[in-house]
């Protein structure tokens, strides 16, 4: 569990230097449109800059004011004055040598997140936060261990998918050929259904072929399983695609693993997910944390196998990450592999998810919280980021 990492601290130097100081002013992905229309007309300027100035920070990649070319050179510096392109600091980028970049992320409240980006096969995908926290409680995760704090907004959420896509240009050894920013997984800290009218207008604007271009095909989001959201999004029109965190073949075991399952119920989360797959022709994925000793018994492969037969489904297995402090375990092969060959025996789709990352803790919220308690530490015991 302890070996040197490829990652970036203060003894390596980052691919991109981060200006330290004091925090920002208020991100300008966050000034809801009218209100930026708004302050423009009291400086005598046209409704149209509000999308020339998203324009400018979503599609055209410009990081200051004062390089917004199209702006005329008084209001650059008006806005400079009462805004930032990006609210949010790097407080850590860590790297791994698959090419997944994990930035943690500061807030203009002080509070921290975490994003992810995933370079892979030849494509990019980010993987965002939307809450600080998370309410949900599941018992082997990081993100949850001291609740959810709040949500985060649209603009928080949009700046987290400009600076990974920003990372792919810095990162890449050639320019010309950075990967492009393609799929979105909502999948790191929050539960992103709790936080679902944010993060709907985010993705709308990201979308856009203003904005950074990601199509709703290319956008996951990953949700505990709350039925009454799950409609909620099918009813939306959009096509994402949705992941059910399940976890567990039987209420029984699940309410122990996910605690939010004792008010929904297996029944009302798979029937919520059914109407998801009739209203949106989307395939569901069911994402499956394999315990070891726990939710990986023979028994559960059958139940599991029997709960998804015949449904248009497809099973992520996800062996757990070590979270420190956290009494589970990695699955044994053989359980895997007994998992794995019983679900493609009763014809369900099955994949185990590649571990990427995970010398950098790239498992949601694990890193965030190494990097608080060595913030919160005094200076002369600062541990280093080490897995
Ligand atoms: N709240 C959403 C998003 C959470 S993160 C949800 O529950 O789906 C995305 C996935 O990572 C979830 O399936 C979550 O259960 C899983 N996860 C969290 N911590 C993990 C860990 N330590 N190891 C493996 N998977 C983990």
């Amino acid at each position: 569990m302890s070996a040197t990492l490829p990652i970036l601290d203060s003894d390596s130097t980052p691919p991109v230097a981060y200006a330290p100081g004091p925090l920002a002013k208020p991100g300008i992905l966050d000034v809801p449109a009218d209100t930026l229309r708004a302050w423009l007309g009291e400086r005598g300027q046209p409704p149209m800059r509000v999308n020339q100035i998203r324009r400018q920070v979503l599609a055209s990649r410009t990081t200051t004011f004062e390089a917004m070319s199209d702006l005329p050179k008084q209001l650059r510096a008006e806005l400079a004055e009462a805004f930032s392109v990006l609210s949010m600091r790097v407080e850590k980028h860590l790297f791994a040598k698959d090419d997944t970049h994990k930035l943690v992320l500061r807030l203009n409240d002080d509070r921290m997140i975490e994003a992810v980006l995933i370079q892979d096969d030849g494509r990019a995908t980010a993987c965002i936060s939307t809450q600080v926290g998370c309410g949900m409680g599941c018992v082997f995760c990081a993100s949850g261990l001291n609740g959810v704090v709040r949500n985060l907004t649209t603009g928080e959420m949009l700046e987290q998918l400009v600076m990974l896509r920003n990372l792919t240009d810095a990162t890449s050894t050639n320019p010309d050929r950075a990967l492009r920013l393609t799929n979105v997984v909502v999948m790191g800290m929050g539960e992103p259904l709790a936080n679902l009218e944010s993060l709907l207008e985010a993705l709308a604007i990201a979308g856009d072929k203003n904005g950074l271009g990601i199509g709703a095909r290319h956008v996951t989001i990953s949700t505990v399983g709350l039925p009454a959201k799950i409609r909620k999004l099918a009813e939306s029109g959009k096509q994402y695609s949705l992941a059910v965190s399940l976890h567990a073949p039987n209420d029984e075991l699940r309410t122990r693993i996910v605690p939010t399952n004792d008010k929904t119920g297996l029944d009302a989360i798979l029937a919520s997910a059914d109407e998801f797959y009739e209203k949106t022709g989307r395939q569901v994925t069911y994402e499956y944390v394999v315990l070891g000793g726990l939710n990986d018994l023979p028994q559960h492969a059958k139940q599991l196998a029997g709960l998804l037969v015949g449904r248009k489904a497809h099973v992520n297995l996800i062996p757990w990450n070590d979270v420190e402090g956290l009494p589970y375990n990695r699955p044994q092969d053989a359980d895997l592999q007994y998992l794995i060959d019983t679900l493609r025996k009763s014809g369900v789709s099955v994949k185990v998810r590649k571990r990427k990352g995970s010398e950098i803790d790239a498992a949601c919220g694990q890193l965030r919280r190494k990097v608080e308690m060595s913030v919160a530490a005094p200076a002369a015991s600062l541990p280093t980021v080490e897995v």
